[in-house]
């Protein structure tokens, strides 16, 4: 699934392409990845205009004039793909092999804009979704989240007074939790705890106040450099062009099991927590 980084590498891109365009109508291939029925979900977004796109978490926000704002998760396999008179661009997401004649039988929004050109929203396993909200559902949708690691409102002291909270938690989990940080999946948290020295298995109340402070730091660096690489490439993700993140050269616990760790020159192991693959080198994290 795609993290932070990713996402707001998708949504740089969507910016540029649908910033101040204007809806001319829309179609809903699948009712189930949108929250109105197709009737009402058109109605209120013809003739609206693209103000901005911007991020929260690992949302992608499309605002709209008129006080209408098109929400978008992604999850596991979601896909914009931008299409002018010249050529059609997947915006970032998952990497439908080759995307041919649109739409597909995994296109399940589409929005036509004045202009002639369109906006796919691809999903094959249709855990992603498009919704349209009012102001009144954007903050209740936006309030679910925790800071954004990368404002000044994540710092040593908020990790230190969830750590506090969650003191039976292992630190993982914490990060994993999007009610009390926003952004962050599998990769960058176990890059995180890399970075910091510090053992994705700990809990919470076993680090000390100088490990939250060098986690809260690793945290910021980790995600401001796969943000400067445009996100990793695994699988499930790819850039406006078809081309790939370049985070994945940088990573250096994230699927690398059995590998030499880069730092020490010990061996990466793998275990399960919390139901996800944890990426670690016991060797040099304590
Ligand atoms: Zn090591």
């Amino acid at each position: 699934m795609p993290e932070l980084p990713e996402v707001q590498t998708v949504v740089s891109q969507l910016d540029t392409k649908i910033k101040n365009k204007i809806i001319l109508k829309a179609e809903v291939l699948a009712p189930r990845s949108v929250n109105l029925p197709a009737k009402d979900f058109l109605k209120v977004v013809k003739d609206k205009k693209v103000l901005s796109v911007s991020r929260r978490a690992k949302l992608i926000i499309i605002d709209l004039a008129g006080e209408w704002w098109l929400l978008s998760h992604l999850k596991m396999t979601g896909q914009f793909v931008f299409c002018d008179n010249k050529k059609c661009t997947v915006s970032g997401g998952h990497p439908i092999g080759n995307i041919g004649e649109l739409p597909n039988k995994f296109s399940r929004v589409i929005l036509d804009f004045k202009d002639g050109s369109r906006l796919f929203f691809n999903d094959i396993r249709r855990f992603g979704w498009v919704r349209l909200v009012n102001e009144e559902q954007l903050k209740k949708e936006l309030s679910k989240y925790g800071p954004e690691p990368l404002t000044s409102s994540f710092n040593s002291k908020f990790l230190q007074s969830i750590c506090d909270r969650y003191k039976n938690r292992k630190i993982k989990q914490i990060l994993l939790d999007q009610s009390l940080i926003a952004g962050l999946g599998n990769i960058y948290v176990d890059e995180s705890c890399f970075e910091a020295k510090i053992l994705p298995t700990r809990t919470a109340g076993s680090l000390s106040e100088k490990e939250i402070s060098d986690l809260t730091v690793a945290i910021k660096k980790i995600l401001r450099l796969a943000i400067s690489k445009k996100g990793t490439s695994a699988n499930t993700y790819v850039l406006t062009d078809g081309s790939k993140g370049n985070m994945l050269n940088y990573l250096k616990v994230y699927q690398r099991t059995g590998q030499k760790c880069k730092r020490c020159g010990g061996t990466i192991k793998k275990v399960k927590l919390v139901g996800r693959s944890t990426h670690f080198c016991d060797s040099c994290q304590k």
